[in-house]
């Protein structure tokens, strides 16, 4: 299963902007995915769903500094796109409303959706190792002169294994082979040799294949009582539009946003929780006149490629990608199609992975469920006694994705004891601050508990007691936590602590009474 998978891929750590010099040692440091992983287990970020079961594929628990990091990136994207969304290009604010549907929902919306009928991928099968594929992340090395020669089939991220294959051709050196995506060969199929197979003419042709969790509800299990665990949140908020739209006070343009679980049966869930069966997502449907959605898509575009920085992507792992005419969705039709917000993972370096999509759904949403469901869902302007259906620009990102994001960009390695520390935004670090007595007595300890009862109620904190204090600096240091105060000697005759920041090491000292006036000003 994943967890224990080598992910062999290695990436440098780009310099961010205000590093300081003394940090400039990170950059070009790499990053080993397998050491992201062993990390998030051994700190209790993220562990494998059922492990002493020997886990299930594609399903992960969020441990106790898991869940607080995920929670503090839900809460980041709510608060400023639901509770204090930007401003709009014209300066004033915009108007977007929350919403938390029901994962379960008539199973008549998803075929009108598209989903029941198009949510498939298509998919190749191994016929030598039975395992199968998404046909769109399979790539193959293909000899640039020699059509005799084999072709190295991979799975994106995995080139080294493709290459390695290569070298070992007769005749060949293996700069000669050509990286081209599976579908640019599929009428030579017999000549390429599967991800996992030894012989050529195993994979099959691509074919479709649904990826929606199937149940049933009720008492009786047959045809009439199927149901769908959603596999996006977008849908509950098409659904749920006109009441919106009954009960609130918004006009279009207006945006309603919601966060929650979806579930796709992926075919081959990978590369940790990047791709993952059971999942979060974070989408926003944006309702405006069909004349301004060009406008809108280029703000939105923006602003999300903005947002994701201001909470910690600042390197240029991070870009904006718009997508290929062969990608697009079934809804993009026409519009401006979909601009992928993409981020350089351990595994997908040199490339980039989807960390959220910014589409023109144009009015395909609201057109299917008006006339599946046989209802009006036209928005009538007062104010330009126009009718219409609205277009929607839709940022749609992963929460556990971007959480996974956020790790890998964070994690840095350095000589200090704990030889690595997560340097994450403080919005985002699961523990705010630590506090620490020095030595466990001369009312050291009765100090920091005191403190520790004061800041607890604003901040996550935490209070330990226990281990040198050079131990207890680096679990800090391996989690993230962004200041730790001691408690020492002088705290007893001059009233002052110890800070001590993270990313630096620095230390100075403070007056224990403006250890709140301190986190305030930097965590808000
Ligand atoms: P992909 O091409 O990676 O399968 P997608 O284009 O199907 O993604 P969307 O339907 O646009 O993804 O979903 C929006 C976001 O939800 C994605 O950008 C991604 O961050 C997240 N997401 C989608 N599928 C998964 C998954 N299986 N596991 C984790 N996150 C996912």
């Amino acid at each position: 299963m994943d967890a224990s998978m080598p992910i062999r891929s290695r990436f440098a750590v780009l310099c961010l902007p205000g590093r300081t010099a003394a940090h400039e040692k990170d950059v070009h440091v790499t990053v080993a995915m397998d050491d992201v992983v062993a990390l998030c287990k051994r700190r209790g970020f993220i562990f494998p769903a059922s492990e002493i079961y020997q886990g299930i594929n594609g399903f992960w628990d969020y441990g106790p500094l898991g869940v607080e990091l995920k929670n503090n990136l839900r809460d980041a994207w709510w608060n400023d796109m639901v509770r204090c969304p930007p401003d709009g290009p014209d300066g004033h604010p915009l108007s977007i409303v929350g919403l938390d549907s029901s994962i379960i929902q008539n199973p008549k919306a998803w075929v009108a959706s598209g989903h029941v009928g198009g949510f498939n991928d298509p998919m190749v099968d191994c016929r030598e190792t039975k395992a199968r594929y998404r046909a769109d992340h399979v790539h193959v090395l293909r000899h640039n002169a020699n059509p005799a020669f084999p072709m190295f089939a991979f799975m994106e991220g995995d080139i080294e294994n493709a290459r390695k294959k290569a070298a070992k051709v007769k005749g060949a050196s293996v700069e000669e082979f050509e990286d081209l995506p599976l579908s640019a060969v599929l009428s030579e199929l017999a000549r390429v040799i599967g991800p996992d197979a030894s012989k050529p003419g195993s994979l099959t042709e691509p074919r479709q294949f649904n990826l929606m969790f199937k149940t049933y509800v009720g008492a009786i299990q047959d045809e009439d009582s199927v149901a769908y665990l959603r596999p996006e949140t977008a849908q509950g908020i098409f659904l749920n539009y006109k009441n919106v739209l009954d009960t609130m006070r918004v006009k279009v343009p207006f945006g309603i946003a919601q966060i929650g679980k979806a579930f796709r049966n992926e075919v081959t869930p990978r590369n940790f929780i990047f791709r993952s069966r059971e999942f979060e997502q974070m989408e926003m449907e944006w309702f405006c006149h069909p004349s301004e959605a060009k406008k809108w898509h280029t703000f939105w575009c923006s602003e999300r490629g903005k947002w994701w920085q201001s909470v910690g992507l600042t390197s240029d792992n991070l870009k904006l990608r718009p997508h290929d005419k062969d990608e697009l969705s079934h809804y993009a039709k026409d519009g401006e199609g979909t601009f992928d917000i993409e981020y350089r993972f351990p595994f997908t370096a040199p490339g980039f992975g989807e960390l959220e999509g910014v589409s023109h759904r144009v009015d395909y949403d609201l057109r299917q469920h008006q006339e599946h469901a046989r209802v009006k869902l036209a928005y009538f302007d007062q104010d330009s006694r126009e009718s219409y259906l609205p277009h929607v620009i839709e940022p749609a990102a992963g929460l556990t994705r971007g959480a996974l994001a956020l790790i890998c960009e964070s994690y840095t390695e350095d000589d200090r004891p704990s030889k690595v520390f997560l340097k994450l935004h403080p919005r985002i670090a699961p523990i705010k601050a630590a506090i620490f007595p020095l030595v466990q007595k001369e009312g050291m300890p009765e100090i920091a508990d005191k403190l520790y009862s004061e800041l607890r109620r604003k901040y996550v904190m935490q209070c330990d007691h226990k281990q040198a204090i050079g131990k207890r600096y680096a679990r800090m240091d391996e989690i993230g936590t962004p200041y730790c105060f001691t408690i020492d000697g002088d705290t007893l005759t001059d009233q002052t602590v110890t800070v001590r920041h993270r990313d630096t090491a620095a230390q100075e000292r403070i007056a224990l009474d403006k250890v709140g006036a301190f986190l305030a000003e930097r965590l808000g």
